[in-house]
């Protein structure tokens, strides 16, 4: 297997391997794919080296990927006593940032990335991810590297392997969390193919929860650091067992505390001024061009153009923890508002069956677009003149920032990254609106607020301009994460 001798001395690059289980534009399922492509890229602006290394899913469609793509590993690892899988690392440039596509046949040739094509996740996730962390390590053990970066609970037994067996000059590792939600938590049997042993399953033991093993647990005792993605959401986690999942005294007892950074935007990909996706570019100087989009958008989901209504766009993963069973009891109330919905997404069917009811229900006011569609999204945010985000919670969250570059004011819960990024709107400063409490009652009263505001052009347009004025790029984030780095190296 070749080496990839670092090129340049420690004191002059760092070498940092990104683990990650989604890259954009490769393979995406939510906001980790868009961060494991702008993060690498913005640390590399800073002076780092930087490989990601993720699966290549059968989703990945062969004509996106890099022509230069080439094979520089393969190898097998083992799963437990009896199984010997093989794999392949096919590499290539992109842009400033080196990608290692691990190749298999039996775990990523598939079309789902987590699920299959009924929505269910795949019964041997666990196993799929063990192995691409087993990758990863036969690849660290024959490389070199000074950080190993890891992500959320796919990746997080990394740390655990790195502090347990012996590797020569183990890089350092840092964990972010982008989601707590999620936690590898299988059924204990599992270890077996991890070949960890069972010295850290015990009752209150670093990898055992509750009886069942806790992968994002094993990584957060033993990562020399963890951050998550606002320091809202980081805050949250440590103060309440519901939102991080029961991790908080984990969290608590760390010896140095978590930390949050917020995610940034790529602006290459979010701007309405050089957006190829959408109609009309337009700019916070020259918001003209929003109204095309808007007509295009009104057009592209079937609904009529009807005066003094509100467009509202929602982008979003379908799943509890996105706050749409705030929407249930205000049926009624909502649709006799001069209101306009255009909803992208899926996920649970109770989710996907409401908005097609209401789409059913209501042709002229609700347009339902069932699944995944980058193009779609790229159109509701430039042509919606609002964006909807009620979560329960929310690590960072991405779609209120591009809203906000968009001139489509974000209506958001108050929680983790919407907290950190969406000022709520006093009549002259502020960016968007929010409400607080959990309840249908405080939403409903955030969108009435919205669309008191909407009805007074000039604050709208004031509004507008605050909102697209905002600047939440890349690079402020990617220089907490090498301040961490480089701390890691002293
Ligand atoms: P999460 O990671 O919890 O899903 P984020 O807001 O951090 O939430 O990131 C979601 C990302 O996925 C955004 O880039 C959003 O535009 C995108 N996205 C979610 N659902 C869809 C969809 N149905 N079609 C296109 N893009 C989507």
């Amino acid at each position: 297997m070749p080496r990839k001798p670092p090129s340049k001395s420690p004191e002059t690059s760092l070498q940092i391997l990104f683990c990650t289980t989604e890259s954009a534009p490769f393979s995406k399922v939510g906001g980790l794919a868009d961060v494991s492509q702008a993060l690498p890229a913005a640390l590399t602006g800073l002076g780092a080296e930087v490989t990601v290394i993720t699966p290549l899913y059968g989703s990945i469609n062969r004509r996106d990927l890099p022509d230069s793509l080439k094979i520089i590993a393969q190898g097998t690892v083992s799963l437990g006593e009896y199984r010997e899988r093989s794999f392949k690392i096919l590499s290539a440039a992109v842009g400033s940032v080196t990608i290692w596509f691990v190749e298999s046949a039996e775990y990523f040739a598939r079309s789902g990335i987590y699920e299959d094509e009924h929505g269910f996740p795949f019964w041997d996730n666990g196993e799929r991810y063990i192995f691409f962390q087993k990758v990863i390590l036969a690849m660290v053990r024959r490389t070199h590297f000074h950080i190993l970066h890891v992500n959320d609970h796919h990746t997080a037994l990394l740390p655990v392997y790195l502090k347990t067996e012996a590797v020569k000059n183990p890089p350092k590792t840092v964990l972010t969390i982008h989601n707590i939600g999620y936690q590898g938590r299988y059924s204990p049997d599992i270890l077996n193919l991890t070949g960890l042993g069972w010295a850290a399953f015990y009752p209150g033991g670093p990898l055992e929860f509750h009886g069942q093993t806790n992968f994002l647990k094993g990584g957060i005792i033993h990562a020399d650091r963890v951050t998550t993605v606002s320091p809202s959401y980081a805050s949250e986690l440590l103060a309440s067992p519901e939102i991080s999942f029961g991790l908080d005294g984990v969290l608590r007892s760390l010896k140095m505390p978590l930390q949050g950074i917020l995610n940034g935007v790529d602006y290459q990909v979010w701007s309405p001024e050089q957006d190829p996706l959408i109609p009309a570019h337009f700019s916070a100087e020259n918001t003209a061009g929003k109204q095309t989009n808007r007509a295009a958008l009104l057009a592209r989901s079937g609904l009529p153009d009807l005066p003094g209504h509100a467009l509202v766009g929602i982008i979003s993963r379908l799943v509890d923890s996105k706050g749409f069973e705030l929407l249930i009891p205000l049926e009624e109330e909502l649709m006799t508002m001069p209101l306009q919905w255009t909803i992208l997404g899926s996920g649970e069917t109770r989710f996907e069956d409401l908005f097609r009811q209401w789409a059913e229900r209501y042709p002229e006011k609700v347009a339902y677009h069932q699944g995944y569609d980058a193009a779609l999204s790229h159109l509701i945010e430039a042509g919606a003149d609002m964006f909807l985000m009620p979560s329960k919670y929310e690590a960072c969250g991405l779609n209120q920032i591009y809203s906000l570059r968009y001139g489509t004011i974000p209506i958001v819960r108050q929680t983790g990254g919407l907290a950190d990024t969406v000022q709520a709107w006093n009549g002259a400063c502020g960016t968007g609106f929010n409400f607080q409490f959990y309840s249908p009652f405080a939403l409903l009263q955030a969108i009435n607020q919205a669309l008191q505001v909407f009805r007074d052009k000039p604050a709208w347009h004031t509004l507008m301009h605050n909102a697209m004025s905002q600047d939440f790029s890349w690079e402020r984030s990617a220089r907490a994460y090498m301040e961490i780095y480089q701390e890691l190296m002293k």
